[in-house]
């Protein structure tokens, strides 16, 4: 926590900007890519999600386009929340300046209003790439005057085969373009797309910082498939504060969420099956804490920027590693100590608890919560420790 925002030259009405936010500091990843940004050249950035990735491209965007009238910024993002949250951001950088108009391109929202919008002739372009590309098809956006493109979790837009739109859209824009490009992680195929779209980037990878590990106890609890609401049921009652709960299907989400709601519980759901405006809904009335408990698939969880979950409960135990740790790092954040229960049901699942783990050694059963069950004899092992990540 050295800098401030005041040592790159920004703006003055930026600076007001952020002050209102309550940006003090800039973050790791903030600190490396703004004055880099800054000098016009390419970047691919990665670090991990929660690290401040949106401000660390919109600072500098914003900070060029309030200089230059003329300039545009085109920002992808994968999914319809993410592009929200990334317009959302800017909206607030660029309060007060007039010139500066944005509109967000996504789908499941009526097209009728982003018509109008578009024809203000925005500066600031956010969307997802199905609606970016619709439009483009259409004619009512064009691209040649984009001055500077912004692809946010590129990994991710990849996972979700968005790469022949993305592919399109970038065929429209100028080739004298500043492009910036995140991911959460670095492999052949992003370093092979930075081949194509980013022109002498610099690589700006920012490792976990040590000095602010994230404090996550972990456990699991053996439970046969037929005793998890069960078990579910006495571990919620144990709990304090926000919970986020994970099924492995939109079906058991919504079933899951509605046996919970019968127990009284203030429990929601959210899922790739809910139109936008229940998502949106979803997620307000969860942040605002009208829900104690959201019940979610993979899918739907990635990415969302909730930042008070306390609990991340397992019900369904993850298929892969990787949605593992994306899961768990729904909680912890920000120096709290979070708590991450995971149920398993099967020795497949209980093999893959190990892998994550790094750990092939059963080890006594430490008691974190207080069980009221029979289910003890099939608690495998708990343990607590500090994961970064
Ligand atoms: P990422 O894209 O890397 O996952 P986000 O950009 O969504 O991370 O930021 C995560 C959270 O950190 C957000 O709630 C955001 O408001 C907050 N944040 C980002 N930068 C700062 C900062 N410099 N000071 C305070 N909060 C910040
Ligand atoms: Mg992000």
């Amino acid at each position: 926590m050295s800098n401030t925002f005041q040592t790159y030259n920004l703006p003055s009405a930026l600076l007001g900007a952020l002050a209102k936010m309550q940006y003090d500091h800039p973050t790791a990843i903030q600190d490396q890519v703004i004055p880099v940004a800054l000098t016009g050249q390419d970047i691919l950035g990665s670090s991990k999600t929660g690290s401040g990735k949106t401000a660390a491209f919109s600072i500098p965007v914003v900070a060029q386009l309030m200089d230059r009238p003329e300039a545009r910024v085109l920002v992808l993002a994968p999914t319809r929340e993410l592009a929200e949250q990334v317009a959302g951001v800017m909206s607030s950088m660029i309060r007060g300046c007039s010139h500066l108009r944005t509109v967000l391109l996504i789908g499941g929202e009526p097209i009728g209003k982003q018509l109008m919008r578009l024809r203000t002739n925005p500066n600031i372009i956010v969307g997802t790439p199905g609606r970016v590309e619709d439009h483009l098809c259409r004619g009512s956006l064009h691209l040649q005057r984009t001055t500077f493109l912004v692809l946010d979790e590129i990994d991710r837009m990849l996972d979700m085969g968005f790469s022949i739109q993305i592919d399109k859209i970038i065929k429209r824009l100028p080739i004298e373009r500043q492009t910036l490009m995140f991911s959460a992680t670095l492999d052949r195929n992003i370093e092979r797309l930075a081949g194509s779209y980013l022109r002498q980037p610099a690589r700006i990878n920012v490792e976990v910082s040590d000095d602010e590990p994230k404090n996550i106890e972990e456990e699991s609890l053996y439970v046969p498939e037929a005793a998890k609401f069960q078990v579910l049921l006495e571990q919620l009652n144990q709990r304090e504060g926000s919970i986020i709960v994970f099924v492995r299907t939109q079906i058991k989400a919504d079933s899951i969420s509605y046996q919970l709601q019968q127990a009284n519980f203030k429990v929601c759901a959210i899922h790739g099956g809910l139109k936008q405006h229940q998502r949106k809904r979803v997620i307000k009335d969860f942040r605002n804490k009208h829900y104690t408990i959201i019940v979610a698939t993979d899918v739907a969880a990635r990415g969302l920027d909730i930042d008070h979950i306390k609990h991340v409960i397992n019900y369904d135990f993850p298929q892969a590693a990787e949605d593992y740790t994306h899961r768990i790092g729904r909680t912890g954040r920000a120096g709290a100590t979070g708590f991450a229960l995971s149920m398993i049901s099967s020795p497949q699942e209980r093999r893959l608890w190990r892998i994550i783990h790094n750990d092939p050694v059963e080890k006594e059963v430490k008691r974190p919560f207080r069980q009221s069950t029979n289910f003890n004899r099939f608690r495998s092992r708990s343990f607590g420790r500090s994961v970064s990540g």
